[in-house]
């Protein structure tokens, strides 16, 4: 049995998931605002390096695997919080924890992103290169600019899509997947959390949410994805690294059926070239 980590453990996603490893029989520090064993605020650096330090004494020197579900939705105003949560709250976590990561040998790490980071239309790249330089006020001001309407779903994307472009960056490399450690994320749709509870109850946003399209003509459910995200932490994904699993009833699929796979260009060669050599210099490390 092993010991993971899991923020967001007070509700959701998160909470299933903790739910469900604990009755496997693992051990499970759960990390969220209140009602978890470690209640810290991941919105700020305090609370970030306070959860680091009473996960790390928790697990006494050794994490079988992470999960990564604290999170806001796109609610307007909120645009501060939700971009550190979401973006500061997994990859500071992460880096904190990375010695006891490796010290399992085959951990494995679920990160939380989201289908809107391919179905919102326009995140403007200056707002995701500006979440990968970790630059939270130049996202945020780039956000304001876009206008109110677009702002929060433009820093929620933004986060997410982000924090999957640095898991796919960071997950394959030799500190990383080199010590064993594998890094994947989930995109869900839709799912039925109070998150999306919340949006549903609001007037404006109801509309758009039931209009939006998803091909299977349901929502998801938390405990459905939460089956996925213990399976990301099981032996049956040994092979499974930096990959995004899109469990959204088909809506990716419906709006980009054709943007991927797609294969290399021939003016990719040089940096294909440069990275297969590069591989062969780790190796001979
Ligand atoms: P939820 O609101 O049910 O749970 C999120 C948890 O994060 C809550 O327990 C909350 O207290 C915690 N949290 C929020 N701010 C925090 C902070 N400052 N510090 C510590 N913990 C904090 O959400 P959910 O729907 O289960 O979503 C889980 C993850 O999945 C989130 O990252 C969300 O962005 C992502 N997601 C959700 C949906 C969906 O449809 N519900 C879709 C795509 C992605």
């Amino acid at each position: 049995m092993g010991v993971y980590v899991v923020t967001g453990a007070a509700s959701g996603m998160g909470r299933s998931t903790a739910e469900q490893l604990r009755w496997e029989g693992h051990v499970v520090i759960g990390v969220d605002l209140q009602r978890a064993d470690v209640q810290a605020d991941l919105s700020t650096a305090e609370g970030r390096q306070q959860a680091i330090a009473e996960v790390k004494a928790s697990c006494h020197g050794r994490l079988d695997g992470a999960v990564f579900a604290a999170g806001l939705g796109p609610v307007p105003g909120r645009e501060e919080i939700i971009a550190k949560v979401n973006f500061l709250g997994v990859v500071e976590l992460l880096e904190g924890l990375h010695e006891d990561l490796a010290a399992a040998g085959n951990a494995k790490v679920v990160i939380f992103s989201s289908n809107s980071t391919t179905t919102i239309p326009g995140i403007p790249q200056e707002i995701i290169d500006a979440f990968m330089r970790r630059d939270i006020g130049e996202a945020l001001q780039l956000a304001e600019e876009a206008g109110p309407q677009a702002s929060a779903s433009f820093i929620y994307a933004g986060s997410k899509t982000a924090v999957t472009h640095w898991m796919r960056t960071i997950g394959v490399t030799d500190k990383w997947a080199g010590k064993g450690i594998r890094i994947n994320a989930l995109a869900p749709g839709a799912i039925r959390t109070p998150m999306v509870e919340a949006q549903l109850a609001d007037p404006k946003l109801a509309p758009m949410i039931r209009a939006f399209p998803i091909p299977v003509r349901e929502f998801g459910k938390p405990e459905e994805v939460a089956q996925w995200a213990v399976f990301m932490l099981s032996p049956a994904a040994n092979f499974l690294c930096g990959s995004v699993i899109f469990l959204d009833g088909g809506t990716d699929a419906y709006f980009r059926a054709d943007s991927w796979p797609r294969a290399m260009t021939i003016d990719e060669m040089p940096i294909y070239q440069a990275k297969v050599e590069e591989f062969a210099r780790t190796l001979a490390e």
